[in-house]
């Protein structure tokens, strides 16, 4: 039996891994999930966006978490000094990082 729990413990660990950078925060009672610096969310857990979903909850109005999860997603559209793609996830709507946000 221990062997099973090991599996199941290791289940979840790459479960989580897998899911990285599609995190949501939700309340056991909450119907919404939220990011992770909404006003909204108060005493939430982080889920993983697809276990929020599978239990019915939607994403909140205020944060639109979804827009933020895709937004997580995108890669910086900025040059690094030798030529090559910047490798920072970006949230800002123009695909630039901090670092190449023109001032
Ligand atoms: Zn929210
Ligand atoms: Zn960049």
């Amino acid at each position: 039996m221990k062997k099973n729990y090991m599996l199941t413990l290791l289940f979840l660990v790459f479960g989580t891994l897998c899911s990285f950078g599609q995190t949501v925060y939700s309340s056991q009672k909450g119907e919404k999930y939220h990011t992770a610096d909404c006003k909204l969310s108060g005493d939430a857990n982080a889920v993983a966006l697809a276990d929020a979903k599978k239990s019915g909850k939607s994403a909140c109005g205020v944060c639109k978490p979804d827009e933020w999860v895709k937004a997580k997603l995108t890669q910086c559209d900025g040059k690094t000094k030798d030529g090559t793609q910047c490798k920072r996830m970006t949230a800002n709507s123009n695909k630039k990082c901090y670092q190449h946000q023109s001032k």
